[in-house]
C-alpha cells in the first residue's frame, strides 16, 4: 500500500498545477474561448444575389485605394485598360453555373447561361446583365472598338464585337482578371 502514497501526492500536485495555471480540472467544462476539440462549423454562404449592389449605385475610389484593393495585374487591366494574354485567364474554361462579377467591386455582370466558347482566348458572353455594363467608344491602337466598363466602378472589362452567337449576335470579350465567379453554392473564384 505504501506505493500508493507517492502516486496520490503526484496526482494532487498535477491537479494543483493545472488550477494555478488556469486549466480546468478533470470533470469541469473548459471556459469559453479555450481550445475546443469539436470541429468548427462551416461558414454559412449567403445566397449569391444577396450582396449585389443595386443598379445605379456607384463606387468611387481614389487610385491609391484601387492600388491597395487590387493586385498589380488586376490594377493594370481594370484601372489602366490592360489586356491579359489570350488563353491565360483562370475563368476562360469555367463551365459552372453561377454569376460573373466585377473583379474590382463585386457587381454582378454576366450570368453563366450566356457564356460560350468563342475560341478567342478570352471569356466570352453573348449578353450582359441589365444595367450593369456601360459602353464607350475606344479609338486606341488605330481601331474603333466598343469598350466595356463596369457601370458601378468604371473598371475596364474588355470589348464588345458583333460576331457573337444567337440570340444577340454580340460577343462580350472579357478579361478573366476583370472578373470573379460566384457559384450557386456561394463560393467565389477570382478570375486572376
Ligand atoms: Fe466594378
Amino acid at each position: 500500500m505504501k506505493i500508493w502514497i507517492p502516486i496520490a501526492l503526484l496526482a494532487a500536485c498535477v491537479i494543483g498545477y493545472a488550477v494555478v495555471a488556469g486549466g480546468a480540472p478533470a470533470g469541469e467544462k473548459a471556459p469559453a474561448g479555450a481550445a475546443d476539440p469539436a470541429p468548427a462549423k462551416p461558414a454559412a454562404h449567403p445566397a449569391y444575389h444577396a450582396h449585389s449592389p443595386p443598379i445605379g449605385e456607384k463606387l468611387m475610389l481614389s487610385e491609391d485605394e484601387w492600388k491597395k484593393k487590387l493586385s498589380p495585374h488586376q490594377y493594370r487591366i481594370l484601372r489602366e485598360s490592360g489586356t491579359e494574354f489570350a488563353g491565360t485567364g483562370k475563368l476562360l474554361h469555367n463551365k459552372e453555373d453561377g454569376t460573373y462579377r466585377c473583379g474590382g467591386c463585386g457587381a454582378p455582370l454576366f450570368d453563366s447561361e450566356t457564356k460560350y466558347t468563342s475560341g478567342s482566348g478570352w471569356p466570352s458572353f453573348y449578353a450582359a446583365l441589365e444595367g450593369r455594363i456601360v459602353e464607350k467608344v475606344d479609338t486606341s491602337h488605330g481601331m474603333v472598338r466598343t469598350e466595356l466598363l463596369c457601370a458601378r466602378c468604371g473598371g475596364h472589362l474588355g470589348h464588345k464585337f458583333s460576331d457573337g452567337p444567337k440570340p444577340t449576335g454580340q460577343r462580350y470579350c472579357i478579361n478573366s482578371a476583370s472578373l470573379e465567379f460566384q457559384g450557386e453554392d456561394g463560393r467565389v473564384i477570382s478570375g486572376e
